[in-house]
């Protein structure tokens, strides 16, 4: 018999007779309490026995896994660099219903390794170009899109109706926020992160196992670790990464094999090693283990990133635009103009006049400074030097930080100046 089955809000579990019950649709998903079972049929035409012809014959896969894929509704939080290996790949291995929330356009600095998306594809929404590739793929996958931010008023009800989650988030807040999210629901949460050469992935919210708060009760406090847009990543580790978490959601919907329930998997792309380190449910946490969290909270502010924390942030240090500091140097006004991003981004290009002082060299590059000249601080794109300009005048320096840093320089002031 080759069943979907889906949790409902409504009633106690039911199961028509025939049912193996000790083997639900999915392995780890535990109906919850007021969850009813409901059953579709699944069966594969011509075409796609053909097409899963691998699938079904191997032995964890077989006929009935390859109708459970069918059946499975699996959600992509995110259409990046983690999103698109795993939606190509879960398209490729016939799951039937594949869901996809993202907002952003398509960039050329995504094509570096975001596979879901082509050069063509710039300017264009990223679920529209997501959309057609994961048609050319595998045409008998259903996409559901969600052209929205995923936030607390709406992830419940974008989540609710799948099986399994993917989280390709690239940040704290929506981290959380899925994790939440997840852990209320009782739906499995594949989770990966990237950064440079270095990797993660786990499962969390399954029954008995931690959830991403066990392993991470607090946010790191804004700031402290760069984004990929700030620090980097390898284009390729996105694709390992998000390979993984599809090989999970894979497992997770046919029951097959051992999750990373209960471990994460660090990997370091440039020595080329992988390990496992055990992940325990931390009877305290307040998701998981007291729940205590009952319903979903502010995450940009709980996270103190993004949206209104970090624009908040930035507002309580002086900024000048690019234009007015363009005039301040054509008129040449008496000032010193810092530079705090990486020797390597200077490299790439910068603002005549500017001398280096890489963020985390400014403390002891302080002394050496001039508190009677007035300064100007820029980064990549403003929120290092944000940081910069705050410290600098914690410390008693007349300091402005430049709004957009050498992005917007490059848009509003001198375009031979390389945007990256
Ligand atoms: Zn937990």
């Amino acid at each position: 018999m080759c069943v979907r089955l889906v949790y409902t809000r409504t009633a106690e579990a039911v199961l028509p007779a025939g049912l193996d019950s000790s083997r639900p649709g999915m392995l780890g998903v535990a109906p919850h309490v007021g969850h009813r079972l409901y059953l579709i049929r699944m069966d594969l035409s011509r075409d796609e026995l053909l097409r899963y012809s691998r699938h079904l014959i191997l032995p964890d896969v077989a006929l009935a896994g390859q109708r459970r894929l069918k059946g499975a509704r699996i959600l992509l939080i995110g259409a990046g660099g983690l999103g698109s290996p795993a939606a190509l790949y879960l398209a490729a291995a016939g799951v039937g219903t594949l869901g996809l929330v993202d907002f952003d356009v398509v960039d050329v600095t995504n094509l570096q390794r975001q596979v879901l998306h082509g050069t063509s594809d710039v300017g264009r929404p990223k679920l529209e170009s997501a959309r057609a590739r994961i048609r050319d793929m595998n045409p008998h996958v259903h996409v559901e899109t969600y052209e929205t931010r995923l936030t607390s008023e709406n992830a419940l009800e974008i989540m609710r109706d799948y099986d399994v989650i993917v989280d390709g988030t690239d940040n704290f807040a929506t981290r959380y926020l899925t994790n939440d999210a997840c852990v209320m629901l009782g739906t499995p949460n594949v989770y990966g992160s990237i950064f440079r050469f270095e990797g993660q992935a786990s499962v969390f919210a399954l029954p008995n196992g931690p959830c991403y708060r066990c392993l991470f009760p607090d946010p790191p406090p804004p700031g402290m670790v760069p984004s990929c847009a700030e620090g980097g990543v390898l284009g390729v580790l996105p694709g390992i990464v998000g390979t993984i978490q599809a090989t999970e959601a894979l497992k997770l919907v046919l029951g097959a094999g051992e999750t990373l329930s209960g471990r994460l998997l660090l990997i370091d792309a440039l020595t080329m090693r992988f390990r496992t380190v055990r992940v325990q449910r931390d009877p305290t946490c307040p998701a998981c283990g007291t729940r205590e969290i009952t319903e979903l909270i502010d995450y940009d502010e709980y996270c103190g990133v993004p949206g209104a924390s970090s624009a908040h942030a930035m507002k309580d240090v002086p900024e000048l635009t690019p234009r007015e500091l363009a005039e301040r140097l054509s008129a040449h006004t008496d000032f010193d103009l810092i530079d705090v991003r990486e020797p390597y981004e200077w490299d790439i290009g910068r603002i005549p006049g500017a001398r280096l002082i890489p963020l985390g060299d400014l403390a002891g590059a302080m002394a050496a400074l001039d508190s009677r000249r007035d300064i100007v601080v820029y980064c990549r794109s403003g929120v290092r030097s944000a940081d910069a300009t705050r410290r600098l005048r914690a410390a008693g320096f007349r300091a402005t930080n430049l709004a957009g840093g050498i992005l917007r320089w490059s848009d509003d002031v001198d375009p031979s100046v390389p945007k990256y």
